[in-house]
């Protein structure tokens, strides 16, 4: 019985032996390949994620003021308007043009009209609210759309940017520049399409330039 014991053992042992072996020399391997394999592949998705992210950040950014651009604003203006068909809540929208911007940049050079339109940019950043989408829509024109506000509110807040942006004071070389801007106002009148209700901004926006630019028409 006892040598039975032992063979038994002794072949337990081989067996562990050669399980062991095989164990080290080549399954491990395996494992540790395809772990390998599959971490870069994590890592591979992983970076082509963000470079998609970072395109599509890109596509719709202004690089000069990194405000939204006018891709971005028109998909959100449409977005809005089907949200705000469901409620009982106005939807307000802005469309402002810099007066005389080309004698601006005429005057004192491209690079100097670059500072002026950061400069606004950044000024309208400061009067809007979070949920308010403001936008470059090329050029020196720029867009906001402020959900909740009736006309009043609206004209409210145009007037407070108007005057805001009259303030400023950019700095080029020694001089101190000023600039104005006038605005277009319309509140969304529940069945327009988002391209009907811009036209309808728009139309007040060259209403304010014919009546001598630095004022708001609604
Ligand atoms: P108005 O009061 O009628 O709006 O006159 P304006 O001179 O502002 O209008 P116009 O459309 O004639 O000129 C717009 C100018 O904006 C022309 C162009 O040189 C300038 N512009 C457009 N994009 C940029 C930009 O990215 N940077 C700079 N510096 N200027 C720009
Ligand atoms: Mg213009
Ligand atoms: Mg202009």
């Amino acid at each position: 019985l006892l040598t039975w014991f032992a063979k038994l053992l002794f072949a337990t042992g081989v067996l562990q032996a050669t399980a062991l072996f095989f164990g080290i020399f080549f399954i491990y391997p395996l494992i540790r390949t395809q772990a390998r394999e599959e971490g870069k592949l994590r890592e591979m998705t992983a970076s082509l994620s963000a470079r998609s992210e970072t395109l599509e950040h890109a596509a719709l950014t202004d690089a000069l003021t990194g405000m939204q651009n006018r891709r971005f604003f028109d998909d959100a203006l449409r977005e809005y308007l089907q949200e705000f068909r469901k409620i009982d809540k106005p939807v307000g929208l802005m469309v402002l043009d810099l007066d005389h911007f080309k004698a601006i940049n005429d005057t004192h050079g491209h690079d100097v009209g670059d500072q002026v339109l950061k400069a606004v940019a950044g000024c309208l950043k400061d009067m809007t609210r979070y949920h308010d989408v403001v936008a470059r829509l090329g050029g020196e024109e720029f867009a906001v759309v402020a959900p909740n506000m009736d006309e009043p509110l609206l004209m409210k807040l145009a007037e407070r940017i108007r005057k805001a942006i009259a303030g400023l004071a950019v700095g080029a070389g020694n001089v101190r520049l000023r600039v104005t801007t006038s605005v277009g106002l319309a509140v969304w009148d529940g069945k327009e399409t988002a391209e009907e209700f811009f036209r309808r901004a728009d139309k007040h926006l060259y209403q304010a330039k014919r009546l001598g630019r630095n004022r708001v028409c609604a």
